[in-house]
């Protein structure tokens, strides 16, 4: 028996299913999560000792590889402060002025503690601003856990097989609409039905939780057009794609200006932080100045705003991103060639700083139902081949993969090598 066996069968008569969040208990691939020790870079270590090139890193947060030594400083020296004031302090606007620099689109901005708080907050001041109940948002986009948002999920919820989950009122569920991702037509149909009852649209600019999707040439820039028609606020969830499609998100990459953007993961630099921004108009409908309400006691708080605030000033080198789609497309492209060449089905997405790849014949993958049909069994097979390789990639068919600025041409090639011997053994 491994210790991260024996740790799980622990774990499991004390945590619910032995983790804090479901995808972690490998339930989508089977067999036993790792339980992580330590991590350094572009990889982690395990507690039987076994070292793994990780693309997972931390479903996102990681951009700048794990354990960053000027991260690591400004934590330090953010504790020796005290841990937490529920008073406002100097950082909490340098890392308005830093987050509105990055992302132009964001005038104004609030600070959370959670993707999903984010995601709740901006469709409640979407709700308010637009004085409208009904919200659209796409299959298989995940937006974190909210009620509201908790209908045809991605993430965790699809691997689940709960699309929408017990606990939540039919009541509330009925004012979310759900259509495809990337099918602009469903979208304007919808519109066509509701009129002007929609307050916004919520979708994730490249899609990430059902594996990864980039939105085909058109759809953002639709869904733009539509909000602009029928006076419905367009957020742009960009928990995922933040900081790490490009500096500016996927809102720069795609060149379109969201409404309200959603932001998580990278911004807090492996610390719990959201955020949510956008239209001076419409955040100053938030509490104290307006009348939606929205709070939190470790909002804002010093250490994690130290730690994001120094990965994002890290972020903004010249030339950066470049380097980590570099990374993903020759991630891609390694795994392209050798599928082919072991005549195993196969073709790969991404976008800036992350990738996803299907087990599929067919030759591209925009779709939920395309990415649902891929070959789930394979995949399963072929995540615990390359963990036995040494390579941790995250335990779902369903979730993006993440590279970092740690990740060299050397752990790349090897993930490339890796995947090969993996193959061949499919
Ligand atoms: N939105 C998106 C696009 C996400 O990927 C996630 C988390 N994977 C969330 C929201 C929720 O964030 P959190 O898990 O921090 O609540």
């Amino acid at each position: 028996m491994t210790i991260s066996q024996d740790l799980f069968t622990r774990a499991q008569t004390s945590i619910p299913g032995g983790v804090n969040s479901p995808v972690r208990a490998f339930n989508g691939v089977g067999g036993t999560p790792l339980f992580i020790t330590k991590a350094e870079g572009p990889y982690t270590f395990d507690a039987d000792n076994n070292k793994y090139i990780d693309y997972v890193g931390s479903w996102g947060p990681m951009i700048l590889g794990h354990n960053h030594p000027q991260i690591k400083q400004a934590v330090l020296e953010a504790v020796e402060n005290g841990l937490s004031y529920g008073a406002p302090t100097e950082t909490e606007i340098l890392m308005a002025e830093k987050v509105k620099e990055l992302v132009p689109s964001i005038e104004k901005v609030r600070m959370v503690s959670s993707g999903t708080e984010a995601t709740m907050s901006a469709i409640r001041l979407a709700r308010g601003y637009t004085g409208r109940d009904k919200i659209l948002k796409f299959e298989g986009c995940y937006h974190g856990h909210a009620d509201s948002l908790l209908v045809k999920a991605g993430s965790g919820a699809l691997t689940m097989g709960v699309p929408n989950s017990p606990g939540i009122p039919a009541d509330f569920a009925k004012h979310t609409l759900t259509v495809s991702f990337n099918n602009l037509d469903e979208v304007k149909a919808i519109f066509e039905q509701y009129k002007d009852e929609i307050a916004c649209i919520i979708v994730e600019p490249v899609a990430g939780n059902m594996n990864c999707i980039p939105p085909v040439p058109g759809f953002l820039e639709g869904l733009r057009e539509v909000c602009n028609n029928h006076g419905s606020v367009l957020i742009f969830d960009e928990v995922m794609t933040g900081f790490r499609v490009a500096l500016g998100g996927a809102q720069q990459y795609y060149n379109i200006t969201p409404d309200l953007t959603c932001l998580g993961k990278v911004i807090g630099g492996g610390m719990p932080v959201g955020a949510f921004g956008g239209k001076q108009e419409i955040m100053d409908y938030i509490a104290p100045v307006g009348p939606v309400y929205q709070a939190g006691t470790l909002s804002g708080n010093p250490i994690a705003m130290a730690a994001g605030l120094k990965a994002l000033e890290l972020l903004s080198e010249e030339g950066l991103h470049q380097q980590l789609e570099a990374k993903s497309k020759a991630l891609c492209d390694g795994f392209q060639q050798a599928a082919d060449e072991a005549g195993i089905a196969l073709t790969t997405n991404y976008a800036g700083g992350m990738f996803g790849f299907f087990f599929t014949d067919a030759n591209s993958v925009n779709s939920f139902a395309q990415a649902t049909e891929c070959d789930l069994e394979r995949f399963k097979r072929f995540f615990h081949l390359m963990l036995e390789e040494g390579v941790y990639l995250a335990p779902s068919a369903f979730e993006a993969g993440f590279v970092s600025t740690m990740h060299t041409q050397q752990d790349i090639e090897n993930t490339i090598a890796a995947a090969k011997s993996a193959f061949a053994k499919l």
